[in-house]
C-alpha cells in the first residue's frame, strides 16, 4: 500500500472540528479548556464546531449528564449545529465498517474477560506485560492461527479485535499532521510504522460485546461522516491517534489533521477526571463564578 497522499487531507477552508464528550459525569475545567480551544479554532477559521455525544458505554452514560453538558457548553458561550450526533444512534454505520474489516479477515472474535487478559499477560513466557493506549496489550489468546476463508457471518455476541499483524501487513508507514503536541513534545508530521502498531498497540477491540462498536472504530467512522478536518482533543489521546490513522487507511477514509492540547491538572499535577466533582463547571457556576472566570482559570482569557 502507498503512504497517505496530501490530497487525502481536506481542502484548506473547510474547517470542521468537534468536541466529543462521554455523558458519564459532569464536565470539569479540562473539558471547558478543550471545548473552548476547539470552538476558538473553528471561529478563527470561519469553520464549524460540532458537538458529538460519545455514549457507547451505555452502562455509564445518562441523559441527565448529556443535558448538563449541553447546558455547561451553552453557558460558556459555545454553540453548535443541532441536533448533536449520538453514537448510540449510529450503530448501523459502525456495523457496515465492521463488516468490511470482517470480510477481509482482519477481525477475530474474543471472549476473554479482563481477568483472563491479565492472567495471560502475566504468564512467564510472555515476558513483562506491555501497555498500549488501551492498557494491557492483548496477549493474543483468541487470535486464530489463520483467518477463516471465506469468513462466516460476523459474530455479534462477543468482542471483535483487529488482528494488527494482518491489518498492517505490507503497509508503508502512515503519518498524521500534529499542530499541538504529544505529552513528550512531538509535533509536526508524525510517522506511524507497522512495528509501532504491532508492538505498541496490539490487537485493539473494535466491537464491544455489549455494543458491537467501540471507541476507536466509532470515532474514525464519525469523524469521516461529519467531515471533520481537524481533531482537537487532549494529549492523553495522542497515542490512540496511531490506531485512528490506521483505521482510516483500512476503511478508505480521509485523514484529518490533529491538534492535541496539554491537560489541565490539579495542584498535585494529576489530570482532572469526571469524578473530581469539586472541579465540575456546574459547581463553579453554583458558587457564582462567571464564564469569564472559567476562561481565566484555564488560561484562555
Ligand atoms: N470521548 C472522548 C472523551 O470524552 C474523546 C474522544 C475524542 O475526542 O476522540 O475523552
Amino acid at each position: 500500500m502507498c503512504p497517505n497522499r496530501p490530497d487525502e487531507h481536506p481542502a484548506p477552508g473547510a474547517y470542521v472540528t468537534r468536541f466529543a464528550p462521554s455523558p458519564t459525569g459532569p464536565l470539569h475545567l479540562g473539558h471547558a479548556y478543550s471545548a473552548l480551544i476547539g470552538y476558538r479554532r473553528a471561529q478563527a477559521r470561519g469553520g464549524t464546531f460540532l458537538l458529538r455525544i460519545e455514549d457507547l458505554d451505555q452502562a455509564r452514560s445518562r441523559p441527565e449528564w448529556e443535558e448538563l453538558l449541553m447546558w455547561d457548553l451553552s453557558w460558556l458561550g459555545i454553540d453548535w449545529p443541532r441536533p448533536a450526533w449520538r453514537q448510540s444512534e449510529r450503530l448501523d454505520a459502525y456495523g457496515a465498517a465492521l463488516d468490511q474489516l470482517w470480510a477481509r479477515g482482519l477481525l477475530y472474535p474474543c471472549r476473554c474477560s479482563r481477568a483472563d487478559i491479565r492472567a495471560a499477560a502475566d504468564a512467564p513466557q510472555e515476558g513483562a506485560p506491555r501497555f498500549g493506549p488501551d492498557g494491557l496489550i492483548y496477549p493474543g489468546t483468541c487470535r486464530p492461527a489463520a483467518p477463516q476463508v471465506p469468513p462466516g457471518p460476523r459474530p455479534t455476541d462477543c468482542a471483535l479485535r483487529l488482528d494488527m499483524v494482518r491489518a498492517t501487513a505490507g503497509m508503508d508507514p502512515l503519518w498524521f499532521d500534529e499542530s499541538g503536541a504529544s505529552p513528550d513534545g512531538q509535533s509536526g508530521r508524525i510517522e506511524v510504522t507497522p512495528q509501532d502498531l504491532i508492538e505498541g498497540v496490539g490487537d485493539v477491540v473494535l466491537a464491544r460485546r455489549d455494543m458491537q462498536a467501540a471507541y476507536h472504530l466509532a470515532v474514525v467512522v464519525d469523524d469521516a461522516a461529519q467531515g471533520v478536518s481537524e481533531v482537537v482533543r487532549g494529549a492523553d489521546l495522542f497515542d490512540a491517534t496511531a490506531i485512528h490513522v490506521l483505521l482510516q487507511r483500512l476503511l478508505g477514509l480521509p485523514h484529518p489533521a490533529y491538534h492535541h492540547h496539554g491537560l489541565i491538572r490539579d495542584e498535585a499535577g494529576k489530570r482532572l477526571a469526571k469524578r473530581d466533582d469539586a472541579r465540575a463547571l456546574a459547581t463553579y457556576r453554583d458558587a457564582g463564578l462567571s464564564p469569564a472566570d472559567i476562561r481565566r482559570m484555564v488560561g484562555l482569557d
